[in-house]
């Protein structure tokens, strides 16, 4: 009964977008996770042009999410006290969305069910056996026998834990986030997207992401680094949320509504870790650290990885299991390793509040060419802009979709060292 082509680990985004993928093609998969959905994720619950992009790709409406918020309006502060306020360009669809992690995965999983595919909520992972021709796996009261893994079980990867078979000490991230919920609402962060360099978190940032209800979610990401724990980050936070701006951005009644939540950012590819078992299992989202290093964002990656890791067993992987992992490495490499690559340089540059504050500066004028700072940060524009425009030729509603794969025959061959 438990036959399988692919059996994915993991019911968020990643793993929700490799299951659509994998079913639309006529293979036999279903997921396992060890939560019980609705479960709440710890994020910044931004959604990108990226993210979106690919959420319309699966077929799914993000409209069907009860409190999806569309947000035209951002500012950022520079470690000075300077504020750019740059809005968002709406006029051919959506650049940037709110939607809390907790409704979002729960309409993801309704909607991945709803095409027949089986998700075995509370059944967490138990062992996985590679030494066969295919993949023997137990979690809670089931058995699997599959060809395929599909690790989309976040940054703690339990299948990375149990394929390794090594005792090493856990992979801890290399950005750790923070967040809260804040209601009542009623400064200007009510509307809009603030985003903060605080001199003492950089080369981190302060977010506050609006609900559209008098509600944000509001939180900080600091690079992990000896000296900086979890439990400094909960001692900074109250002194954080009394700076004069920050109060004045959230306005004078505005109250944590849930408890806060700590939780690492995976944000270093690396070729060896994207899969395992002479390519019967294959890492997506968190488990591959694919997260953008500058920004935190992971959904967009999340969801593109579990796609590209399904397409990848569709199109190579019928007989050859290594030839399928080597496709999947591959894209990586040549894509989201190298935009990651100019995320993550930016990201030592502006440990200078200098630096910081030049950027921010540059923001408004950069922005005269086609909206063109805020929609590369929030991942409409390559990162890597001569290298990697074929990334993103599904473009949202987008005219410019001819120039950019024009540009990405020279690209196809960049790939980074990883
Ligand atoms: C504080 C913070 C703020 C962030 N803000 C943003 C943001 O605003 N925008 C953005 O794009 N990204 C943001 N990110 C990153 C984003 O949250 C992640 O990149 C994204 O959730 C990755 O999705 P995933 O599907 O790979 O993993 P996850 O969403 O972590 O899903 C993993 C799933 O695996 C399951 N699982 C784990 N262990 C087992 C097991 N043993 N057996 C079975 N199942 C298991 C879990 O229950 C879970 O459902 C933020 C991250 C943090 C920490």
């Amino acid at each position: 009964m438990n036959q399988l082509d692919v059996l994915i680990i993991g019911a968020g985004p990643s793993g929700c977008s490799a299951a659509v993928t994998l079913h639309q093609h006529g293979l036999r998969v279903a997921i396992v996770d060890k939560a019980e959905f609705p479960r709440d994720k710890c994020c910044g619950d931004g959604l990108t042009t990226s993210a979106l992009r690919q959420l319309e790709r699966m077929g799914f409406d993000p409209t069907t999410i009860p409190s999806f918020h569309v947000v035209q309006n951002t500012a950022w502060r520079s470690p000075s006290g300077f504020v750019s306020e740059l809005p968002l360009p709406d006029e051919d669809g959506w650049r940037i969305a709110v939607a809390p992690r907790q409704e979002l995965d729960n309409q993801l999983v309704e909607f991945v069910r709803a095409k027949g595919i089986r998700i075995h909520e509370a059944h967490a992972l138990d062992s996985v056996d590679t030494s066969g021709r295919g993949v023997c796996v137990v979690a809670g009261d089931k058995t699997f026998h599959t060809r395929y893994v599909i690790a989309a079980d976040g940054v703690w990867s339990p299948t990375r834990k149990l394929v390794s078979g090594t005792a090493e000490s856990p992979y801890l991230g290399n950005i750790h986030a923070f967040r809260q919920y804040f209601k009542n609402v009623t400064g200007p962060a009510k509307d809009r997207l603030f985003v903060s360099f605080e001199p003492d978190l950089l080369p981190g940032y302060l977010w506050s992401f609006p609900l559209g209800d008098g509600r944000v979610n509001i939180g900080f990401g600091i690079e992990r680094r000896e000296g900086r724990s979890t439990q400094m980050m909960k001692q900074a936070w109250p002194d954080i949320l009394s700076r004069p701006h920050i109060r004045e951005e959230l306005g004078p009644n505005a109250e944590p509504d849930l408890p806060h939540k700590a939780w690492p950012i995976p944000a270093e590819i690396k070729n060896e870790l994207l899969t395992a078992a002479n390519g019967k299992v294959f890492f997506v989202g968190d488990a591959a650290r694919v997260v953008d290093p500058l920004t935190g964002e992971g959904i967009g990656q999340a969801l593109e990885t579990g796609h590209m890791a399904a397409m990848s067993i569709i199109e190579k992987g019928q007989r050859d299991p290594a030839r399928a992992a080597n496709h999947y490495r591959r894209y990586i490499r040549r894509g989201m390793a190298v935009d990651n690559s100019v995320a993550g340089a930016i990201a030592k540059l502006v440990r200078s509040e200098r630096a910081a504050r030049a950027v921010i500066r540059m923001t408004p004028h950069l922005n005269r060419f086609d909206h063109y700072a805020i929609r590369w940060v929030f991942e409409d524009n390559p990162r890597a802009a001569a290298l990697t425009p074929w990334r993103w030729r599904e473009r949202f509603g987008e005219q410019k979709t001819a120039a950019y794969v024009k540009l990405s025959t020279k690209a196809r061959d960049a790939e980074v060292d990883l």
